[in-house]
């Protein structure tokens, strides 16, 4: 499994699975759970979920899944900006621990900025780390402007990852956004990694996939696996698309292969705000 190495050192699988809309329709509960214990099988040991997800119930879902297994996985979730306060991030977290089932949460990030100050919510995360109820903490959907800010924050130098939108067709990040999180170590977390599985319909994807006789969801997660300090996390409910998800992690794209997406989805010319969905 190739793994990327966290500020610190601890090293996280660079493929995790996601669980966004996951947890919610009750029929569909058998294979998200069967799918989630599968990727834990296959190694892919990294979860990413939110107390946003479901209000709650794609934790539940995964403390289900990964119930007798809590040691095989490194647990990402996420606090809602509007309860990341002082003391409403403490209770955000032990409401997320008890749906996880755990007494600890691996990476915990805020979801992306709300109107708490983002001192405030270091000096809450750091205080949930002294508990020893999160390891880690970090951010979502922060732009270059609002990293800059929270290593300014007592503590925001502690920040595990920056998780935001990044795949072949939101390559705006490797403007700016991007360097700066290698120039400073920060990780960076890539969500809809295959554009919420619009992109596998792209005919320059699904051309380029074909001709290398490969998925065209493999291609995408393959070109965000070439790139250092990259994590991505694409979510699936069922056991077959894990299995080729997985796959990507055998191929290894030539530079021929990685310049020919580069013509097919160029990378950007300019500064770009940060996209989020
Ligand atoms: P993804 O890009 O991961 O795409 C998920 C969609 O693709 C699902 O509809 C899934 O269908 C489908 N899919 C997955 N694999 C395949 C495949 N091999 N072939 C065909 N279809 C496939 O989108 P997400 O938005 O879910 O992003 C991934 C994760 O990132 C989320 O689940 C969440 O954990 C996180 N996230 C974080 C955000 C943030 O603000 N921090 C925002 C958005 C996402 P099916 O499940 O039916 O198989």
């Amino acid at each position: 499994m190739k793994t990327v190495s966290l500020p610190g050192g601890h090293a996280v699988p660079a493929l995790g699975m996601g669980t966004w809309n996951m947890g919610e329709k009750p029929a569909a509960r058998a294979e998200e759970l069967a799918t989630l214990r599968l990727g834990l099988d296959l190694g892919l040991g990294l979860i990413d979920t939110a107390e946003m997800y479901g209000e709650g119930r794609a934790e539940e879902l995964v403390g289900e899944a990964i119930a007798g297994r809590r040691d095989e996985v490194f647990l990402v979730s996420k606090v809602y900006p509007h309860n990341a306060g002082r003391s409403g991030a403490v209770a955000a977290c032990e409401r997320s621990l008890r749906r996880l089932g755990t007494d600890r949460i691996d990476l915990y990030l805020l979801h992306w900025r709300g109107g708490v100050p983002l001192a405030e919510t270091v000096e809450a995360f750091m205080a949930l780390q002294k508990a020893g109820k999160i390891r880690h903490f970090g951010v979502s959907n922060l732009d270059l402007g609002d990293m800059q800010e929270l290593m300014r924050v007592k503590g925001g130098e502690r920040v595990a990852v920056n998780q935001v939108l990044y795949n072949l067709t939101r390559r705006g990040i490797e403007w700016d956004l991007l360097p700066w999180l290698r120039q400073h170590r920060v990780p960076l977390m890539a969500y809809s990694p295959i554009e919420q599985a619009t992109l596998l319909r792209n005919p320059r994807l699904t051309r380029f996939a074909a001709e290398h006789g490969i998925g065209p969801a493999q291609a995408a997660l393959a070109w965000l696996l070439a790139q250092e300090e990259v994590i991505a996390i694409p979510k699936t409910s069922h056991r077959e698309r894990l299995r080729e998800n997985h796959g990507a992690l055998a191929l290894r794209l030539s530079p021929q292969q990685l310049a020919a997406l580069d013509a097919a989805f160029p990378p950007p010319r300019g500064p770009r705000p940060l996209e989020m969905l």
